[in-house]
């Protein structure tokens, strides 16, 4: 299949350009604890206790802002687990936690091989950039810049610098100034998520391409709404091939 005329590339982050895997959301908390243990100068709580007051807080919210839109508030995530554990959420605490979730995302985020020679291959024909749901832009910039992988994109759009989180329209907006407002029709947003990513670009009047390569659980929203990807993928080097 082939798709023509495409001027530019837009690509999700997790679990599109780099797999997400569920377990090291564990290993990011433990360091998320260690931190606040030591910079609310306490003995380190009960792991458990953070794990459970953290995914309790991110659940209920993502259950109120998909139909808000709002971006999710990762401080507020912070501060409960903080509480939960006797601790107040202090400016000094909230930071050494965010700074503490950042590193060790930063540390779980391992590109494929493969990823580097893709973009530059990519970018030699086209525009690209990154729209990323993500409720922290630091560890989005910080991986690619680590990777030295952002010198191919146009743009870096994270959701939590726009307060809002994709399908809102503003991302997409965003993304396409950033390249340069070519034609949307002749934009094509790769993504994983079939709410965020297809529903959204493809409102947003771009072409769509759905990636099943890194995400272990099915997409609970699959098939819903007005808007289908011109191809779905089980491996993104066959964007190369798909787009030529
Ligand atoms: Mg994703």
């Amino acid at each position: 299949m082939s798709i023509p005329v495409v001027e530019a590339v837009s690509f999700d982050f997790a679990d599109t350009l780099y797999p997400h895997r569920p377990d090291e959301l564990q290993r990011v908390l433990r360091q998320v604890a260690a931190a606040l243990t030591g910079s609310a100068a306490m003995d380190p709580p009960d792991f458990g206790i953070v794990h459970d007051t953290f995914l309790a807080v991110r659940n209920q919210q993502f259950a109120e802002n998909r139909a808000t839109l709002r971006e999710n508030d990762l401080d507020a995530r912070f501060s409960a687990c903080a509480r939960a554990v006797g601790a107040a959420p202090t400016t000094k605490v909230l930071g050494a936690m965010r700074e503490a979730y950042t590193s060790a995302f930063v540390a779980a985020m391992v590109p494929p091989d493969w990823l580097p020679g893709l973009l530059e291959s990519l970018s030699r024909q086209y525009r690209l950039c990154v729209i990323s749901n993500y409720p922290l832009s630091a560890p989005i910039h910080q991986t690619l810049d680590r990777d030295d992988l952002r010198r191919y994109f146009e743009t870096v759009i994270v959701s939590a610098d726009f307060g809002l989180i994709k399908p809102h329209p503003r991302l997409f907006a965003a993304a396409r100034e950033g390249l340069g407002n070519p034609d949307p029709a002749r934009v094509v947003h790769v993504g994983d998520d079939w709410d965020a990513d297809i529903q959204g670009a493809g409102q947003a009047g771009m072409k769509t391409v759905y990636t099943r390569q890194w995400r272990a659980v099915p997409d609970t929203h699959y098939g819903a709404g007005d808007h289908l990807p011109l191809a779905e993928i089980e491996d993104l080097r066959q964007l190369s091939e798909l787009l030529a």
